[in-house]
Formats: C-alpha cells, structure tokens, sequence
C-alpha cells in the first residue's frame, strides 16, 4: 500500500481515535530524540490495512525499550513494569489519558531462536526486520514506522499485505506451529474473526509431531487461548474448527466438543440481574453434559481457579440431576438449588428451558418469612437448632404456597412453637 494510503487510515478518526494517535506521535518523537526508530507492529498495522479500528498499541524499536519506556513515564507519568531478559516493558498509562487498552507494550527489536519446541524463546537484540521474523503470521509481520520522514512507511519483509489481499494466515516458516503450537489457536482465530483460511502449507503444520508438543503444554498456556477464543463473537465457528483439527483429542481424550446450539446462549444479554461473565458461561455451556469426574478431570487439565472449577462442576451435576427435581415443591428445588452458584443455575436454565430454575431465580430465592432470629428469641425460645428448622419451615411454607400473609405466618407460628405437628416441608 502506498505510503499516502497508509497516511489517510492512520489519520482516520474512526480507525485510531485521536487521542491514541498523537500518544503514537508523541512516543515516536521520543524515540527519534534517542535514535530510536520506531514502529508500530502487529495486530495494529493488521487492522488499520484491513481498514478496522485498532486496538492493542505494540510499539517496536530499534534501541531500548526499557530506556524510552522510563523517559516516557519520567515525562508524562503512568507506571513501567520492564521484563529486563526481554528488555520490553509494559507501559500502564496515567489515568488522565483515559485510553483503552490501558496499557501499551514497548519492545526492543529482537530475535529468538527455540532451543526445544513448545519451550520459551531464546532472544538476542537485533533489527526491525528480525522483529517482524519471529512473529506469527505473515499478516501479523509488517511493521508501519511512526518517526519523523519514515512516517507511514510499511515494512513488509514476508508479504504479509499480499496475504491480507489473499485472505490467508500463513506461518512464516515450515516449523513455526512445531515451535509454538499456541501458534494454531492464534491461527484459527484470525481465521474465524476476519473469514481468513490458513493455507496449505500452514495447515499441514498441524500434523501428529506438532500435536504431541501441544499435548505437553501446560494448562495454562491452553486456558489462555480457550479464553481468548470464548471473547471472541465467532467463537463457535473457532471452537468447531478447534475440534475439526483435533486439538481437542490432543489435549486430552475426555475433552468434548462444543455443543453448536449452546452457541446462541454466549450472546444472551446478562438479563435476570445476574453478572454473566463470558468465560465462565462458555466453560458451563461447554462441559455441561460431561459426568461430574470428568469436569473434575478437564478443569485440572486447563488448570481453572477454583472458582471457575466449581462453577462448572455445579453445571453438569444440575444438568443431570433434573430429572430428579421436576417434581419437587418449590421449597425442596429451593433447598437444592440454594448450594449452588447462581450462574450456574441460570446456564443450565438456558439451555434446559426448566421452568422452575427461571423460578427460583427470579422469585423463590428471594423469599423470605417475616420472622427472623431476634423474633423467636423475644418470644423465648432458647437459640439452638430449632431457631433455623423454625425458620426453615415457615420459609418453605411461604414458598409451597401454604401461607401467604402475616397473619398466617403468625398463626403457623404459633403452632410451631406449641409444637404441634405441621404438614409442610
Ligand atoms: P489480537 O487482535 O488477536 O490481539 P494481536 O496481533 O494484537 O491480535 P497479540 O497477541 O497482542 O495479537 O500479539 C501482538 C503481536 O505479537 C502479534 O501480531 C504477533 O506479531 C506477535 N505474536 C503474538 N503471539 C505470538 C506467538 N505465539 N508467536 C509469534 N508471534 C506472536
């Protein structure tokens, strides 16, 4: 693309907000000022070529990144948090700037070589262009320079705007998914995101050898990219593509494919006043039909918090225990339902459509009797475990419809507390 071309987009409001430009121009500057070139690389030059809004900011230069990072903060404020082996450093910019993402990556033009695939790089310094050689992606390797005359100039050393043109992700070299199969996960969401496919070569990468490195991988590292892939809109596609390629048997045998009409329920707004958060709904929605162990088996796999392992088992064990409840009083799903994560609750709701879950979130879980502990303790009843079996009853009694006012509640008791027998829960 022309360098004229190249201009008008980055100059476009509507593809880099102004704000993030001139903190572009004003990085840029500080650069040239220390003999830096800089460029900005990545999935920015990808997205501004490709005429979409950008979004991370990674800035490249040929110098050190930690030195402009510190002068940056010296200038403008905000906190620098260097990864000296690397010499890169991750800039949390000062509140006032008000930019999204928060924070920018600044790193020293390098190169790595894998002593052992699937292992972390080893790095030496070195020029834009060996930069752009140890990415990814043809269309994740062109860089755009941002100082002084160079300014809107591509680098674009593996013709990675040919690829764009062509649609096609293609690896930089024949061992690149060997080296890091991450690298598949990358490659399948650029697919599913922008309608790319990978080409042959680059598909052919993923054969048993690169498999065997992805199944040593560590939990980790693959919960990263499931998670990466569950915030994207197309996630289904990418997910039916993961299980196409057989990733999903290469991280264990016990992983299940995502089930395609649970899809929709990802982009459910959050309604019923419960906080879904994406990543969590997509783990319930993808292992809910697994057997208890099995989740137990995965959520070690992928190494969830124990949050998210709960969440999840929670799901599966409702999922499978319905049919147990559908005939139960409201009190009893209420009693059962009670232990368990809301959310899990609501995405089991979704894709079950069981009414009396819609129920109880919305209704039965915020019943509640009038009387509380202080009132039995006025009327003389000794704390103890008869205080919660009294609470529990005249709750469940509210709950199966038995009662409906204070008065009743009153009346029922009053018989509670003569000790007479009751015909609730
Ligand atoms: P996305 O829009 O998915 O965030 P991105 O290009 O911004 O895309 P990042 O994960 O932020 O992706 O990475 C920034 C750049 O770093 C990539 O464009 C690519 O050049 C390089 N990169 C990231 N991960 C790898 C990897 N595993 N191997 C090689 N290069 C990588």
């Amino acid at each position: 693309m022309q360098k004229d071309e190249v201009l008008r987009l980055f100059l476009d409001p509507d593809l880099v907000p102004p704000e993030k430009r001139v903190l572009l121009s004003n990085i840029a500057d500080l650069a040239a000022s220390l003999n830096m070139p800089c460029y900005a690389v990545g999935g920015f030059v990808r997205d501004l070529l490709l005429g979409k809004p950008v979004n991370d900011l990674d800035i490249v230069v040929e110098g050190d990144a930690i030195k402009l990072g510190n002068k940056l903060v010296e200038i403008y404020g905000g906190r620098l948090i260097p990864h000296f082996p690397f010499r890169t450093a991750i800039w949390q910019l000062p509140s006032t700037f008000d930019l999204q993402p928060s924070t920018l990556d600044l790193i020293t033009a390098r190169k790595e070589t894998y002593d052992k695939p699937g292992a972390l790089p080893t790095v030496a310094p070195a020029t834009i262009e060996d930069d752009l050689r140890r990415r990814d992606f043809t269309i994740n390797a062109m860089a755009l320079r941002l100082d002084g005359e160079g300014l809107g100039e591509i680098l674009d050393p593996l013709k990675g705007q040919t690829d764009l043109e062509r649609r096609v992700i293609r690896a930089l070299h024949p061992k690149s998914l060997l080296d890091d199969p991450t690298r598949i996960f990358r490659a399948i969401r650029y697919e599913g995101r922008y309608s790319f496919q990978m080409d042959s070569s680059t598909l052919e990468q993923i054969n048993e050898e690169t498999l065997k490195v992805l199944h040593s991988l560590s939990g980790e590292r693959l919960r990263h990219e499931f998670d990466l892939i569950l915030d994207e809109e197309r996630f289904a596609v990418m997910m039916l593509r993961v299980a196409k390629l057989g990733i999903l048997d290469a991280i264990h045998p016990k992983m299940p494919e995502f089930n395609q009409d649970y899809a929709d329920f990802l982009e459910m707004d959050a309604q019923l006043d419960i906080q879904a958060d994406r990543r969590t709904m997509g783990y319930m929605l993808w292992f809910m039909e697994l057997a208890e162990a099995d989740v137990i088996l995965l959520a070690n796999r992928l190494d969830f918090t124990n949050e998210l392992t709960l969440a999840v088992w929670a799901a599966a064990q409702l999922k499978r225990g319905l049919v147990h409840l559908t005939d139960m009083r409201p009190s009893e799903w209420t009693y059962a339902l009670e232990k368990l994560p809301l959310l899990s609750i609501y995405a089991v709701y979704l894709v079950s459509r069981e009414n009396s879950l819609l129920s109880y979130i919305s209704i039965w879980r915020h019943v509640k009797p009038f009387t509380t502990g202080n009132d039995l303790k006025a009327r003389g009843l000794p704390p103890g475990p008869r205080f919660g079996e009294i609470l529990l009853r005249l709750r469940a009694a509210w709950l199966d419809g038995e009662i409906a006012n204070g008065s009743q509640e009153e009346t029922l008791l009053d018989k509670l507390l003569a000790g007479q027998p009751w015909q609730g829960a």
